[in-house]
């Protein structure tokens, strides 16, 4: 196979390679558990970058996603997102009132904020927002709905009509397969869980007969089972997962999904071979990712580190979100919220390589720029502000002031169009949320209303102080401000520390800060001559 310098390249070249140019379903797939973190969304966004190179090789696709809706409450979240994308945290009140529901399926659960018709579509909704923003369309699927419609008639046919083989099949891949398994999982009408344990099925009628016992959920949560016994539709119920995912391939006639290394050491295994022994299909092309890490550690609730699409949409610019999901998958990667500013000013070095605007020694980064950068979707060119400079000049809160700033150094061009002004606010918005929310000391800053002159300070740094008021009306560079602040206070006699502490304090009310030189630059100018000359 030629050698493709983008990975989504080489996965759609192995995908006409077995199929040829015919339509190709790329399948992704979530269970509404909760609020979904942007490691799940590596299923979706993988997906979207080897549909977008099938698309550049003339081949139709479809990019489908399913809900997982049927699948039972396992575990109430501790935290949950609600359809802005803002999180709650639960009460224990509101966790034990929830957690009857645990055994019942998302889409029989109700919305935790009342806004949508069930748990399962609301926080189905919140995750596809989440990717909308991004400019990534889906095809939706509720489960639910496709077994209420009978989508799922042909593969439950197929694999009922031989439990002797499903059960010899699996057990190749779950220990302790009990020796009069049958693979479906009826809902109990009696309680609505997903508990009941089948214990004969009747493809004439339609029908299962089953018992409801307690159930361990994946293997983790115990279950209790009300202990009734009935009889009812083969509608009612639902396959166990690791027959659940060969048949979805089955109804879409999926040729290509990724999955993350969970579902390969998994239900991948098993899958394929229920595929091709039972189903007699093919199971699609695949690709693996490997979760990322957050600030170094793997996303949980425990850690405190889960973030949803949302919350980094805060903080940047979809296409640099989505930049980050084209970067190679099989690397693990360490997404350091704190330190974003490293992924924000890739993405802005990336997008000038594309444009011929800097230079690199390596080719192939090139090459990768030109192919990577027209499958994000950016409608126009925008002014990217450097990051961590615009989590300084967030610091504002006055378009007005910000806009000034931004023209005085060069950011932006004095003739800037509205438009233009509006992408460089935007960045320095996001920048100033991260920088509050989530960055390092030095940027967690807020301006200082009221003048209030340090007990501290003497003469001497009053007039340096002065000096560099006037020093800043006039135009320099960061590099040229940040080295006279030096200078004046040694022509002075002043500690350079002793004259940077008093600056910070006279404009944070705290002895540090961010880069002095860039930062003075930052600020409304009049603003920091009126506040460095004790005026204001
Ligand atoms: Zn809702
Ligand atoms: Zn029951």
């Amino acid at each position: 196979m030629t050698y493709r310098v983008f990975w989504a390249d080489s996965i759609a070249d192995e995908v006409v390679e077995r199929y040829g140019k015919g339509e190709v379903v790329v399948k992704c797939a979530a269970s509404p558990s909760g609020g979904k973190h942007i490691g799940n969304i590596n299923d979706i966004l993988r997906g979207y970058f080897i549909s977008e190179s099938l698309k550049s090789l003339g081949v139709k696709t479809r990019h489908v996603h399913t809900s997982d809706d049927r699948d039972p409450l396992r575990k109430i979240p501790e935290r949950m997102p609600d359809r802005e994308g803002r999180w709650k945290v639960l009460s224990e009140k509101e966790l034990k009132e929830l957690g009857k529901y645990v055994g019942i399926p998302y889409v029989h659960v109700p919305d935790p904020f009342g806004c949508c018709k069930s748990w399962a579509e609301h926080f189905n909704n919140v995750w596809l927002e989440g990717v909308e923003a991004l400019g990534v369309h889906v095809e939706d699927y509720s489960n639910d709905a496709l077994y209420a419609a009978g989508k799922f008639e042909p593969p439950m046919r197929t694999i009922l009509s031989d439990i002797p083989l499903a059960r010899e099949v699996i057990s190749r891949f779950q220990m302790n397969t009990p020796a009069d398994y049958i693979p479906f999982n009826p809902i109990c009408e009696n309680c609505g869980r997903i508990t009941a344990k089948a214990t004969g099925v009747n493809l004439d009628d339609w029908t299962v007969d089953y018992v409801c016992e307690s159930k361990s959920l994946a293997g983790e949560f115990e279950v209790p089972g009300c202990g009734h016994q009935g009889t009812t539709s083969l509608n009612n119920g639902k396959l166990p997962w690791r027959f659940e995912w060969p048949s979805q391939w089955q109804i879409f006639d999926v040729k290509m999904e990724p999955f993350g290394k969970d579902h390969y050491e998994g239900s991948w295994p098993s899958g394929q071979e229920i595929s091709k022994v039972i189903l007699k299909r093919q199971p699609p092309v695949y690709t693996v990712y490997e979760f990322f890490l957050i600030n170094g550690a793997k996303m949980s609730t425990r850690h405190g580190n889960v973030f949803i699409t949302q919350d980094m949409l805060d903080i940047m610019e979809p296409e640099t979100f989505l930049y980050f999901y084209s970067l190679n998958p099989m690397k693990q990667k360490n997404l350091d919220v704190k330190n974003i500013n490293f992924i924000v000013d890739a993405f802005d070095r990336f997008e000038r390589i594309y444009y011929d605007e800097v230079e690199t020694p390596d080719p192939e980064e090139k090459e990768l720029a030109k192919r990577v950068y027209p499958m994000l979707p950016i409608d126009h060119r925008k002014v990217r502000i450097p990051y961590t400079f615009a989590a300084m000049v967030s610091v504002s809160k006055n378009d007005e002031h910000i806009i000034r700033t931004l023209k005085k150094t060069g950011h932006l061009p004095q003739d800037a169009t509205k438009q233009q002004e509006q992408d460089a606010l935007t960045r320095v918005y996001k920048a100033g949320t991260w920088a509050r929310r989530y960055g390092p000391e030095e940027y967690n800053i807020e301006i200082k209303e009221k003048l209030e002159v340090p007990a501290d300070m003497d003469a001497a740094e009053k007039d340096a102080l002065s000096e560099l008021a006037s020093y800043i009306e006039a135009k320099h560079t960061e590099e040229e401000t940040q080295y006279e602040i030096f200078e004046m206070a040694k022509r002075r006699g002043v500690k350079p520390g002793k004259l940077f502490k008093t600056a910070y304090t006279l404009l944070l009310g705290k002895p540090r800060g961010p880069k002095l030189g860039p930062f003075l630059l930052a600020l409304d100018a009049d603003f920091v001559a009126k506040r460095l000359r004790l005026e204001a």
